[in-house]
């Protein structure tokens, strides 16, 4: 049996699958809200409890982690969330020879060569060259961007904290918004704006006299109200802030094309998207970049 888990700063699935001829079936999976537990390793616990009449006389012979945030020497300061996750005490609380912890752009970028054609959608159709590069972008918690490069045989996945790079304005209105949240922010990047929070700043830019229920609470995410009444258009400030959201993350695609010339596809994924959108790469794409085509879901 093989644990496999997808950690984020909003929530972590967790899942058993038993592993035949290299195909995984999932046999049990849960999903547990990051902020309810003091360390990872408490969700491990948890779930191996909730797991274990599923595992039989069966035992977990190795455990994978995808997390938001840089792993170094096997350990990670998990982004947007007050955990250190570290291989050695998984091995230890799982009892388990075998644990691999990556970024989670890592993990998905992984993925990719695995996911069926009907996972896919493609936004914009191009010629994809094989073997050529691929770059990975998502924005959930936080904004994940990772690159494929291929190395004769398969593709490796190189990791990177791209989302954290500044903020770079395309049109006089996101210059003025720039401006609006330097007063908050001592440094503006891309995931500050690209992650579920981002929703609820660019409503406050468009409109600071424009609130919601889900404003109001503390504990409420506005991302997905906001994404609801822009699709419903109940609030025009709301549509307004998912198109000036998409165009924002339409040029952020751009420019990972343009750094890395991804000819074999740059994909998108979203984090509570079950399937990744593949962009096509556009050489003019700092003057014109990729938009994508459909409105963004709960980040
Ligand atoms: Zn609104």
């Amino acid at each position: 049996m093989i644990l496999a888990g997808d950690v984020g700063g909003t929530k972590c699935n967790l899942a058993l699958f038993t592993e035949k001829r290299g195909t995984l079936t999932p046999v049990f999976r849960q999903r547990f809200a990051s902020k309810e537990f003091a360390q990872f390793e408490r969700i491990v616990k948890e779930f191996s409890r909730q797991a274990a009449e599923h595992l039989g006389k069966e035992r977990i012979i190795a455990a994978g982690f995808g997390i938001a945030g840089p792993v170094i020497n096997g350990s990670v300061r998990a982004t947007n969330l007050p955990w250190i996750v570290d291989t050695a005490s998984l091995i230890k609380e799982l009892n388990v020879p075998h644990v691999v912890l990556l970024n989670d752009l890592g993990a998905t970028g992984h993925s990719i060569e695995h996911l069926p054609p009907e996972d896919f959608c493609v936004l914009n159709p191009g010629k994809p060259e094989p073997g050529g590069t691929r770059a990975l972008l998502a924005a959930g918690t936080g904004l994940g961007q990772s690159i494929l490069v291929w190395d004769g045989g398969r593709y490796r996945v190189v990791p990177s904290e791209g989302g954290h790079s500044d903020f770079a304005p395309h049109t006089e209105q996101q210059i003025e918004l720039l401006r609006f949240m330097r007063r908050r922010y001592p440094q503006v990047s891309w995931e500050l704006i690209l992650s579920g929070r981002g929703f609820r700043t660019l409503h406050e830019f468009l409109a600071p006299k424009v609130t919601h229920a889900t404003f109001e609470d503390p504990d409420a995410d506005p991302a997905p109200e906001i994404t609801r009444r822009g699709l419903d258009k109940s609030c025009r400030v709301c549509s307004d802030t998912l198109d000036l959201w998409t165009a924002i993350y339409g040029a952020e695609a751009g420019n990972l094309a343009l750094k890395v010339l991804p000819f074999s596809t740059p994909s998108r994924t979203s984090g509570n998207s079950k399937a990744s959108s593949a962009i096509s790469p556009s050489p003019s794409s700092s003057t014109n970049p990729p938009r994508s085509s459909e409105p963004p879901t709960k980040p």
